[in-house]
């Protein structure tokens, strides 16, 4: 199969709200009056971001679900997107379920694909996402303002449980992995949620590289600290059965330090609390709060009996790890 009826076959589809989709050199889309444009790119390559084992339906699902947490990070609503792809050889099958799990989740977020490109190489799946949001609602990291109360969507440290467990470094009982085994390797995007909290958030991003790290980014982008407490990591439904059945100190690595989380980590000021509930009941998520904006640049990690823990919690980077 050459590389024209791989793209006919398998990302080719009838343009839905594109002026024009797949085929030419270009695509054509037009912007709803007034709108701004979100624009987002994320990469998996094999072997940094996935292991080889994963399915290609879940693969498929997760490369747009990690560009939809994005949109959704902001706010905004998904329209469209590019798919880049390389690929050491054409196996159908790998593209039947890869292709499934994509526009699955594409046509559930009434997102479409609408060009890309392909090639021969070392696999590695790049999406580039498009999506609108009406002018000055775009929910920022550069928001958050001293007083605010911090949240998370979903609950945080399965997929990297997952990572750990088939690394060989912990063991789980097999319910338990398969649940946490799929946080990792389909992901929910937040989107619902992200453009519930516009004009309810002050700040918001998603967390990918782990809490703590990630926390860190939105703090400096305010200019603001934080005093994060570690008792809902005792007891939340920000943490799953699977984490629960750690001991402690693993549970705080997980949750605090875990990455590929793809939940949302926003600042509300205190009297929006309902709405923030509000939101997150209209979506179907839990949201947590777990802890509180401060003046200075300081991020405090309180223990459970509000004493400073002082061991590092190191996020995930690409260059140091
Ligand atoms: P060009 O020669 O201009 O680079 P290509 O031959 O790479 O174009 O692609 C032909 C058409 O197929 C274009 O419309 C392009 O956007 C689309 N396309 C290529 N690869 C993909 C893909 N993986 N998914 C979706 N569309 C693709
Ligand atoms: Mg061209």
């Amino acid at each position: 199969m050459g590389e024209f009826d791989l793209i006919a076959r398998y990302f080719s589809r009838p343009a839905r709200h594109a002026v024009l989709g797949v085929g030419d050199d270009c695509a054509l889309w037009q912007p709803q009056a007034g709108m701004q444009l979100a624009v987002s790119s994320d990469m998996l390559v094999e072997g940094r971001h996935f292991l080889s084992t994963v399915s290609p339906q879940r693969l498929g699902h997760k490369a747009l679900a990690v560009n939809l947490s994005d949109l959704a990070a902001c706010g905004a609503r998904p329209l469209a997107f590019t798919l880049a792809l390389s690929l050491p050889h054409v196996n159908e099958t790998w593209l039947q379920g890869f292709s499934a799990g994509l526009f699955s989740l594409a046509q559930a977020n009434g997102c479409e694909l609408i060009g890309g490109d392909t090639t021969q190489g070392p696999l590695t799946i790049c999406i580039t996402v498009f999506g609108e949001i009406p002018p000055g609602d775009a929910l920022l990291r550069s928001g958050a303002q001293v007083g605010d109360d911090i949240y998370v969507s979903g609950n945080l440290g399965d997929a990297r449980l997952a990572l750990e467990v088939f690394r060989g470094n912990l063991q789980l009982a097999p319910d338990m992995f398969e649940a946490a085994r799929l946080r990792l390797e389909q992901p929910e995007p937040r989107v619902a949620l992200g453009m519930a909290l516009r004009g309810v958030a002050n700040a918001c991003m998603d967390i990918s590289d782990g809490l703590v790290g990630d926390l860190g980014h939105l703090l400096k982008a305010s200019g603001v600290g934080a005093v994060l407490t570690t008792d809902w990591v005792a007891d939340s439904a920000a943490i799953s059965p699977a984490v629960h059945s750690l001991p402690m100190n693993k549970r705080l690595d997980m949750a605090l330090a875990g990455g590929d989380d793809y939940e949302l980590l926003f600042t509300a000021a205190p009297d929006q609390a309902h709405a923030v509930q509000e939101a997150a009941n209209a979506c179907g998520v839990s949201v947590t709060c777990i802890g509180r904006i401060s003046a200075g640049q300081q991020l405090q990690v309180l223990d459970r009996h509000g004493v400073a823990i002082s061991r590092r919690f190191v996020s995930f980077d690409h260059f140091s790890n």
